[in-house]
């Protein structure tokens, strides 16, 4: 399986380069050449699959024969090792609890399966490579725990200070080894414009190999369609049409789910459900595509301003308009309906939604009611455990929740950061120095 980049589908390389590099050299993300179609036989048969045996099934249709499948099975059950259930609301609605990982939030799946995926790809090398990651949050924490220790790999994090919970600057700044933690005096789209700008910069590239460990990077991607599979197989004998929605912000969680699709994952609807931060819905209402500095919300990790994964939506569906439309449904929700979703999923359902998942909620309601639909299979990912966000959830729902123990524990160690300003040679300084 050959990748291209969203730039020039001439520009094509091998799955290693593309993982290794995470983006392409004309400064396009990376696609898979096919998706190819999973037979029939195993969508007919999903409910009986383990999600272990689906996820090998599916990494292996997409990535064939550019990992032996001895490789391939090792990474996914090492990569997948906790799981992602669905948990029914009602007859209709269900919840993908997709916080089951060693950080809390979806990102542990591809931030896992990429560690493992990488450090199998680099093994033969003596030069260590450098991942460099912008964080509003969520993927620091993955990145960094699913590269913990890992050899021949470092990790640079750039965070927004003051910007991210408590909770979260625990998780990035805690770790240590091989974990760096930049906290940049500026925004996270701040922090994601200076990791492009270093990857465009040729004195750094040719002293140090720099990856990218955003959801640019498609090794992040491609475990991240697993389990929309494996909650199609936990909602199909109902026999209802599926409609899923995604709580989403750089959006490569919505394009995992595309990829599902294409691979013949029969979705009726896809979600896209964001925050106050609402190019892409504008982008369905108006066909215009206006990026813009991103706006603080109680949804976090969905603050962003200019989603990168837009470049894969347009490069899957032509830049045809009307499909993508046709395809993804989307709206924009305020804090003030983020929190009232979160009440009304205590007080109804009795289950405990974090602020995220509550704006997936939201647009779930909002997409039945427009349509009038009676009949159908809900999914909404429910992104991160709502104990990251603690203070939120607690003051909404007017009651203390329990905290796991794996984030406990790392909520006595010692804060280790390094304060740079948004200026780009303060990184590139600082990424010089450890050359
Ligand atoms: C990263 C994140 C999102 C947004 O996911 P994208 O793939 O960037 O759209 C949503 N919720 C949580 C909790 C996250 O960490």
């Amino acid at each position: 399986m050959k990748f291209y980049s969203t730039n020039n589908k001439n520009n094509t390389v091998s799955f290693k380069e593309a993982v290794l590099k995470g983006i392409a050299d004309d400064g396009g993300l990376f696609m898979p050449s096919e998706l190819p179609k999973l037979p029939d036989s195993f969508i007919k048969n999903i409910s009986d699959i383990p999600f272990k045996e689906i996820s090998f099934t599916v990494a292996k249709n997409l990535l064939n024969e550019e990992l032996p499948d001895g490789v391939l099975s090792k990474i996914v059950n090492t990569a997948i090792n906790f799981d992602a259930p669905v948990v029914p609301l009602d007859e209709k609605i269900n919840i993908l609890e997709l916080f089951h990982g060693p950080t809390l939030a979806f990102k542990d799946f591809g931030a896992r399966f990429m560690a493992e995926t990488m450090s199998y790809l680099n093994k033969d090398s003596d030069k260590e490579v450098v991942i460099l990651v912008a964080t509003s949050g969520d993927t620091g924490s993955a990145v960094a725990n699913g590269f913990y220790k890992v050899d021949g790999i470092r990790v640079v994090l750039l965070y927004p200070g003051g910007k991210v919970s408590k909770i979260q600057e625990q998780q990035l700044t805690t770790l240590g080894e091989n974990i760096t933690a930049l906290e940049v005096e500026g925004t996270f789209d701040d922090c994601q414009r200076l990791v492009k700008q270093a990857f465009l910069d040729r004195q750094l590239i040719e002293r140090i190999t720099l990856s990218s460990a955003n959801s640019i990077n498609i090794a992040r991607l491609i475990p991240q369609s697993f389990y929309y599979f494996n909650a199609f197989a936990q909602v199909c004998k109902k026999n209802q049409p599926v409609i899923i929605s995604v709580p989403s912000g750089n959006f490569g969680n919505l394009t995992a789910g595309l990829f599902a699709k294409e691979m013949g994952l029969p979705i009726t609807q896809y979600i896209a459900a964001t925050n106050a931060n609402n190019v892409f819905p504008d982008y369905l209402k108006t066909s215009v595509y206006t990026p813009r500095p991103s706006v603080k919300t109680l949804s976090n990790a969905m603050d962003v301003g200019n989603p990168s994964n837009f470049a894969r939506i347009l490069d899957l569906y032509g830049h045809n308009y009307n499909t993508i439309k046709e395809i993804i449904y989307s709206a924009s929700f305020s804090d003030e309906q983020t929190k009232s979703a979160m009440k009304e999923v205590y007080s109804k359902y009795n289950y405990i939604i974090d602020p995220h998942g509550a704006v997936g909620y939201f647009a779930f309601q909002q997409y039945i009611n427009e349509n009038h639909l009676n009949n159908y299979s809900g999914v909404i990912l429910e992104t991160a455990h709502p104990a990251k966000f603690a203070d939120t959830v607690e003051e909404v729902i007017n009651k203390k929740i329990e905290i796991p123990e794996r984030l406990r524990l790392c909520l006595d160690k010692e804060k280790h950061s390094i304060k740079i300003s948004k200026n780009f040679d303060d990184l590139k300084n600082f990424l010089l120095g450890i050359a």
